[in-house]
């Protein structure tokens, strides 16, 4: 029997909807897929599978093809660990903040860096509200991440200033969208997705928050290729799972100077020969990064 390669694009109860090159098929797992004992979410959002057609729009997916990477929790069970695929392929994570009206809070997206860094997931952030302060001021306060080597879009969906460069890093990708409320992040994707009512979904994912649902449950198709997937917000997923000593590694500033302290298990706060702690002092490193870094390795789970 033939079978189609496709992509998984919702989930629905036990249904996977994977779009073919026919079009988008209702799926169901084969069940010898589902034999013995699972450590993970078997398919998952964004996952490349093999399906064989059952009916006209309906399928079996025979196979799932093997991960390149995933946005991904571990949960504990009564059985061992679990790994929830929250989705599978992330091309890379966008991180939306406002240049003003909320003011941009850096130690969350710092945060949801060290978060991207630790799975593996390339970065872009929006400066988006970029109407409300001028371009000028705008790069004073993102300026810095353009540093780091992350992709720093200025957007306004007042003016529809930095639509088309925004447009050039999603087009033919799957971005995960993460963002505190009000930064016009419903907006935003309004604009990019102009079929969808993303505004009313959330309201309903906000009327089940601490429940542990699995908030994303589609990827929406950009006119122009490629996916959206929206999140309420990485915290609310429980991503933060980050050892004390790996954390200078999730920072591109410090870690490669981290071989140069004079202890292999330099804090960076208060040893001799620390130098982290010269670059601080030099100007090399961004201070509210270098406190990003101090909040996250001993500071309460601000924020984010
Ligand atoms: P969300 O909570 O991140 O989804 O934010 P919304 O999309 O609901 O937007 C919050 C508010 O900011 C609304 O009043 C929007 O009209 C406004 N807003 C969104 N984008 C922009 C922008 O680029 N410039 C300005 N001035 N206001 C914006
Ligand atoms: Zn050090």
């Amino acid at each position: 029997m033939t079978v189609t390669p496709g992509l998984i694009i919702r989930l629905q109860s036990g249904f996977y909807t994977v779009q073919t090159q026919d079009g988008p098929w209702v799926c169901h797992l084969r069940g010898r897929l589902k034999k013995g004992r699972r450590s993970g979410d078997l398919a998952a959002l964004g996952d490349h599978v093999l399906v064989t057609p059952l009916a006209p729009g309906r399928g079996l997916i025979e196979e799932i093809v093997e991960r390149k990477r995933a946005l991904s929790r571990t949960a504990p069970t009564p059985r061992g660990e679990y790994q929830q695929i929250i989705i599978a392929n992330p091309d890379q994570a966008v991180f939306i903040f406002a240049c003003a009206r909320p003011a941009a809070r850096f130690g969350m997206l710092d945060r949801f860096l060290v978060i991207a860094e630790k799975q593996g997931i390339p970065a872009v952030v929006i400066a988006n509200k970029v109407d409300l302060v001028g371009i000028e001021t705008a790069r004073l306060l993102f300026g810095r991440y353009t540093q780091l080597g992350y992709p720093v879009v200025y957007t306004s969906v007042k003016t529809g200033e930095g639509f088309d460069e925004l447009g050039s890093h999603l087009s033919g990708k799957i971005s995960v969208f993460a963002g505190p409320s009000g930064v016009g992040k419903s907006s935003l994707l309004n604009v990019l997705l102009p079929d969808l009512k993303l505004k009313e979904q959330e309201v309903s994912q906000a009327t089940t928050k601490g429940k542990h649902t699995t908030v994303v449950r589609e990827l929406y198709p950009l006119p122009g290729g490629g996916y959206v997937a929206d999140t309420p917000g990485l915290k609310a997923l429980g991503l933060w799972d980050i050892e004390a000593e790996e954390l200078d590694g999730y920072f591109p500033e410090m870690h490669p100077l981290v071989a140069n302290c004079q202890f292999n298990n330099c804090t960076h706060v208060h040893e001799p020969g620390c130098a982290v702690l010269r670059a601080v002092e030099a100007g090399q490193i961004h201070p509210e990064r270098y406190q990003s870094y101090l909040r996250m390795r001993f500071g309460e789970t601000e924020g984010a």
